[in-house]
């Protein structure tokens, strides 16, 4: 039997959980399938800065986020200095990030999400959208072997990197953006309450200090998400082998760390991340794409879950415009709203990954920066995206500057 509600969702994780949530909460019929059975594994860093916080506080989780694991900020290890950098004191966002494993996060959000309204069916892949004159009116799902229409006034493309749903809607990544490729493994460590998100910038293939970092980020519950992440901007990306920088990275941390093979506690997992606004444009008639579908995550800093939770929230808004006022299908107003919230700071991002894609550049940043208190500081607001209501201190007004020269041409 067919299914008919406002808007169909493909995937029900931050992206897709945030889109239901919000429709659900302004009243709207939705429908969440989701291919996997929840609580679920996620390769991921766990790491939530505070936009990321912003957006769960949002969907009324507040009171929950007291009971995760905290921390002050970013600490950089590199050029064999250690820079502490708590997240700033800021209107707009919170100045303090969590860490929680993808496994609970996302089963929470998307309880969230149902708890709102949302119908959630997981265990139940979707397989094709079904279009009529053009528009996008849903899809065919599977769901223990049996399928099933579901009809919709809007679909939502949240699948993250899988591109399938994406590609028969006739979005692919641009293959010319910058892409990353990242490794974690969970390890049982002393660093289990360090209070900080620990980076580690001297990251080396053989001998070339490439673009990118390791990161070791505190649980809570007796073990460290640590892993390491790479840009494709490096000229040999293609060579490198995940599995041999993260031995790599682990080979070179202090001893008193206690990350290295001997403690590791579940095997290597590795994924793609797809970053700078790569799949444009990420709506269509009667169809988003949000998060990691529409290639959302910050070139900067490898982050995507805060920008799949404001994707998804941006979306939800827009869908909502458009089944009050019953106007055309195509959703541009989603379109216009991505590029006007990331569009010049993508651009930026897009242009230093490219920059720090030469070891010998990225060799002599480092080793600057991290001699410079104040430039830290900069680096921490402009690679988290942390721009502020007012330009209220050198790091706000350093960000809109580097912003608007991104504007001009190379
Ligand atoms: C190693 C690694 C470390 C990372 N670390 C961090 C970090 O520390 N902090 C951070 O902010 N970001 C991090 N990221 C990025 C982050 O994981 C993603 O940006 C985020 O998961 C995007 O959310 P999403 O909802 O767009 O997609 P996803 O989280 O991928 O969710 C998509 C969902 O759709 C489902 N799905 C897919 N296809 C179908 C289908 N056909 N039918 C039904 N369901 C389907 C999937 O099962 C999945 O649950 C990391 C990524 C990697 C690879």
């Amino acid at each position: 039997m067919a299914t008919e509600v406002d808007v169909a969702i493909v995937g029900g994780g931050p992206s897709g959980a945030a889109a239901a949530y919000h429709l659900a909460s302004a009243g709207r019929s939705v429908l969440v399938c989701e291919r996997k059975t929840f609580p679920r594994e996620k390769t991921c860093g766990d790491g939530l800065t505070p936009r990321a916080v912003k957006a769960l506080r949002d969907m009324g989780l507040g009171e929950e986020l007291g009971t995760w694991e905290q921390v002050a900020g970013l600490r950089v290890h590199a050029a064999g200095r250690v820079v502490e950098l708590p997240f700033p004191r800021l209107e707009r966002w919170d100045d303090y990030g969590l860490v929680k494993p993808r496994k609970d996060l996302d089963r929470i959000v998307l309880g969230a999400a149902e708890r709102a309204g949302a119908k959630v069916l997981q265990a139940t892949k979707v397989v094709e959208p079904r279009f009529r004159d053009g528009v996008c009116t849903g899809f065919v799902a599977e769901r223990d072997g049996e399928r099933e229409e579901v009809a919709a006034h809007f679909t939502v493309c949240a699948e993250g990197a899988a591109t399938r749903f994406a590609r028969s809607l006739g979005r692919v990544r641009d293959a010319a953006y910058p892409m990353g490729l990242a490794i974690r493994q969970y390890f049982r460590s002393g660093l289990q309450h360090s209070g900080w998100f620990d980076a580690y910038l001297d990251v080396r293939s053989g001998p070339d200090m490439v673009p990118g970092y390791g990161w070791i980020f505190p649980v809570g519950d007796g073990t460290v998400n640590a892993g390491v992440g790479l840009l494709s901007t490096y000229g040999g990306w293609r060579k490198v082998n995940l599995h041999d920088l993260q031995r790599a990275f682990l080979a070179a941390l202090p001893a008193d760390v206690e990350v290295s093979p001997a403690t590791a506690c579940s095997p290597p997992r590795g994924g793609r991340l797809f970053m700078g606004q790569s799949v444009w444009p990420p709506a269509g008639p009667g169809f988003v794409l949000t998060g990691d579908a529409a290639g959302m995550i910050n070139p900067c800093n490898g982050e995507g879950i805060a920008y799949g939770y404001e994707t998804g929230t941006i979306a939800a808004r827009c869908i909502d415009d458009a089944l009050g006022s019953g106007t055309s299908p195509t959703l541009d107003g989603y379109t216009r709203e991505l590029e006007d919230t990331y569009g010049a700071y993508y651009r930026l991002g897009r242009r230093f990954v490219r920059v720090i894609g030469h070891p010998v550049v990225m060799d002599r940043l480092v080793s600057m920066a991290m001699r410079s208190r104040q430039t830290m500081e900069f680096a921490l607001t402009m690679l988290a995206n942390l721009e502020d209501v007012r330009p209220s201190d050198m790091s706000q007004r350093g960000m809109r500057l580097m912003k608007r020269l991104a504007e001009l041409k190379p």
